[in-house]
């Protein structure tokens, strides 16, 4: 009977009718389940509570057979459900049955600045997750690049907190609606993978505050996140496994977190810091479990008095809150769907929106009618992007090349040529057990491919990176373009004025070439399964691109604060971020820099003439929300999407301000020819800063300049609020 209790109680919870959570926030814990809960810890014995606190399996955690609370099972993340491992092993099991949909990665749904397509990619990964049997994805992967050549930016997002946090909350909504944890990655300041393991991050408390928490904040307080994985490095001294200020003070204490803290894979440390620390579930540790530092280590703690029943009690708690709240034992359960029709849609949908137009200069899209011919150069017009890149490698079910994409549009309506451009070669590094992206070109492949471009009609490069180069473990060691693609692209433009260059990567590279010598340049990145028919229906004008960068692209690694202040990746086993609150486009505001391209930029086939900004009121108190409104017109002759982003300045302040930060934007539809208000809501207490003399947020009274751009440099109009103080 005993066996049953878990299933018994799940349904007494079903049937109760308190607290039922409303229609459209399925993502959040409900709090009918806490009396479950009471009743369930107060029949397990302390041994069975530790069991459910680590790993049994490289990706499941312990469940109590006695009392038939399930197992919890994980899944990497964040941009597709990793393919099936042994129980105990990182080896895989080779199944014919585990391939899933290749979701656009990190950056490319940050570029399509659109909240909606945030929830469904949560939504379209979550059902994959459900499809596989899987409890807890661990993703999104929302840590801030604060460099460039950080080697896990293609899994994240964004250099800017608040896009970083509006696109977090739609993620893990659209997965926890569909009864799967999103385990958000990684908590916190793990900026880099230059000594991840060990490095210390010391840094500010306002720059803590205001550049690298706002994501976890935002996925606590918006999303209800269930789970949140602590990193492998230091912050101020402590792994971040067993950081007490972190994981207690701040994400639990202050945010209110009810989830669970799990840790990266190997990741823990010391039983009893951890204990102490904040951690709820080890992960990765390995065999033998019951010696791992959350298991017997953990019980004998306990037995010595070292370590409170309560504690235990706790992290129990939050472990079944989990597991209750994904109705694990309910028919009424999410059962999912892979490569279906809706994920794919999803996967399509996010890679069309994601991809940035950089420049053009009259030459896209391209007409099938008025081409013959197409050059199409480069590796990676074929290479498979879903591979690679260590743990958020993804098999597959099906990849569209951005070859195949261009064949299936053009049939034989047009001639296309393939040459390869470029040649992967590594070399192998002294000091490093990775492999180095060789910088030599290769003079024959450029001939060759110089030959085509000179006899066709448009030249197309598919140059940029791969996920050998951009990987989880190591940095990049500059911005510099591999294999020789820079010779390459300058030797292709000089034989054809109609070249076009597209980069697939997940990071800033140096692209000055392409952008002074093409006249038009895209970023395409690691962009899914659907990414060759989202790249050729942009190329041909099906789908009017409307990504804009979520992150700047730099001239040089100097120019960038992190690298100016010779801040990375640290000294002796810390790293300071001496740059605080300029990270991105805050640095190259602050100090005048000119990037290549600024954040926020990305053009569209069409044109757009903004008018106002207005906004409901010009004074406003630290309650209100500040309604800016702004007409957009769509000048041109075909329908696109625009996004209209407000970035704010404060006159004067006592404090060291950012030129300017984004704290607004709004994605609009726009008819060719027709007008459209976009409408952005702006919170006053966004326009706090984090005080730390006093350990509080406050609101500045004074003059705050709210700026309406298209990008973080084109702005095209303003208007001036007062904030006053509250009576
Ligand atoms: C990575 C995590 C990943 C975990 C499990 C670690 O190496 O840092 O992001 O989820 O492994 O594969």
């Amino acid at each position: 009977m005993k066996k049953y209790l878990f299933i018994i109680l799940t349904l007494l919870a079903a049937c109760a009718n308190t607290n039922r959570k409303a229609a459209d926030a399925e993502w959040t814990f409900e709090d009918r389940y806490e009396t479950v809960i009471d009743s369930v810890l107060a029949e397990l014995t302390l041994e069975e509570k530790v069991h459910l606190l680590h790993g049994t399996g490289k990706f499941v955690s312990g469940g109590v057979e006695r009392l038939g609370i399930p197992e919890l099972h994980y899944t990497d993340g964040p941009n597709g459900i990793r393919e099936e491992l042994e129980r105990h092993s990182w080896n895989s099991l080779n199944l014919t049955t585990d391939s899933v949909t290749f979701f656009p990665t990190g950056p490319a749904l940050a570029a399509t600045w659109n909240r909606e397509l945030a929830e469904q990619y949560g939504r379209g990964i979550g059902l994959e997750a459900r499809a596989r049997g899987k409890d807890v994805l661990l993703g999104p992967a929302v840590n801030i690049m604060r460099t460039p050549i950080c080697g896990r930016n293609f899994e994240y997002f964004t250099e800017d907190p608040f896009l970083n946090a509006e696109i977090a909350v739609g993620y893990v909504r659209g997965v926890q609606r569909q009864d799967v944890a999103a385990c958000v990655k990684h908590y916190a300041l793990n900026n880099q993978e230059e000594q991840r393991g060990s490095i210390s991050v010391q840094i500010n408390e306002r720059a803590l505050r205001e550049i690298y928490m706002p994501v976890y904040r935002a996925v606590v307080q918006q999303a209800d996140a269930h789970a949140m994985m602590g990193a492998y490095n230091r912050f101020r001294g402590e792994y971040l496994c067993q950081n007490d200020y972190l994981n207690n003070t701040v994400l639990k204490d202050e945010f209110g977190f009810k989830g669970i803290v799990v840790s990266d894979w190997g990741a823990t440390h010391n039983t009893e810091k951890a204990a102490w620390g904040g951690l709820d579930v080890e992960m990765g540790t390995g065999q033998p479990y019951d010696e791992n530092y959350m298991a017997k280590p953990l019980l004998e703690l306990v037995k010595a008095g070292l370590v409170p029943d309560s504690l235990v009690n706790d992290k129990a708690r939050r472990v079944l809150r989990v597991i209750y709240n994904l109705k694990k034992s309910d028919s009424t359960r999410t059962k999912g769907e892979k490569t279906s029709p809706l994920t794919r849609r999803i996967a399509y949908d996010v890679a069309s929106e994601a991809v940035v137009l950089l420049k053009n200069q009259n030459i896209l899209p391209l007409n099938p009618d008025t081409i013959n011919s197409i050059a199409v150069i480069g590796t990676n017009a074929h290479k498979p992007q879903s591979r690679g890149g260590h743990t958020a490698s993804v098999k597959a079910k099906y990849e569209i090349s951005p070859w195949q994409g261009l064949k299936s549009k053009l049939g034989t309506e047009v001639a296309l040529t393939f040459s390869r451009g470029y040649e992967e070669t590594f070399m192998q590094s002294a000091n490093s057990r990775h492999r180095i992206p060789s910088q030599t070109a290769n003079d024959s492949l450029i001939d060759a491919a110089v030959q085509f471009a000179r006899s066709s009609d448009v030249a197309i490069i598919f140059a940029g990176a791969s996920r050998d180069i951009e990987t989880e473990g190591r940095d990049r060691r500059d911005l510099t373009l591999p294999f020789g693609q820079d010779k390459l692209i300058r030797s292709v433009c000089a034989a054809n004025p109609n070249t076009i260059v597209v980069f697939l990567a997940g990071a800033a590279y140096d692209i000055q070439s392409a952008v002074n010598l093409a006249p038009a340049v895209l970023y395409g990145w690691f962009n899914g399964s659907e990414a060759g028919r989202a790249m050729a229906d942009i190329l041909f004008g099906d789908v009017n691109p409307s990504g804009k960068l979520p992150f700047t692209l730099p001239k040089r690694l100097e120019d960038v604060g992190a690298h100016a202040l010779n801040a990375y990746p640290g000294e002796n086993g810390t790293v300071v971020y001496k740059e605080g609150l300029l990270v991105g486009y805050r640095w190259f505001d602050s100090k005048q820099i000119d990037p290549i391209y600024p954040f926020g930029h990305g053009l569209s086939y069409t044109s757009f003439e903004y008018s106002g900004p207005e906004t409901d009121k010009s004074v406003y108190h630290s309650g209100d929300v500040i309604e800016i409104t702004c007409a957009v017109k769509n000048t041109g002759s075909i329908e696109g999407k625009e996004t209209v982003q407000c970035y704010v300045s404060v006159e004067e302040s006592r404090v060291l301000r950012p030129d300017k930060a984004l704290k607004a934007f709004d994605k609009v539809f726009i008819k060719a020819g027709e007008t459209k208000t976009a409408k952005l809501h702006l919170p006053v207490s966004e326009l706090a800063y984090y005080n730390d003399a006093n350990a509080e947020w406050q609101v500045e009274p004074g003059q705050y300049t709210l700026m309406i751009g298209t990008s973080s440099r084109d702005i095209r109009g303003k208007v001036n609020v007062e904030i006053i103080n509250s009576p």
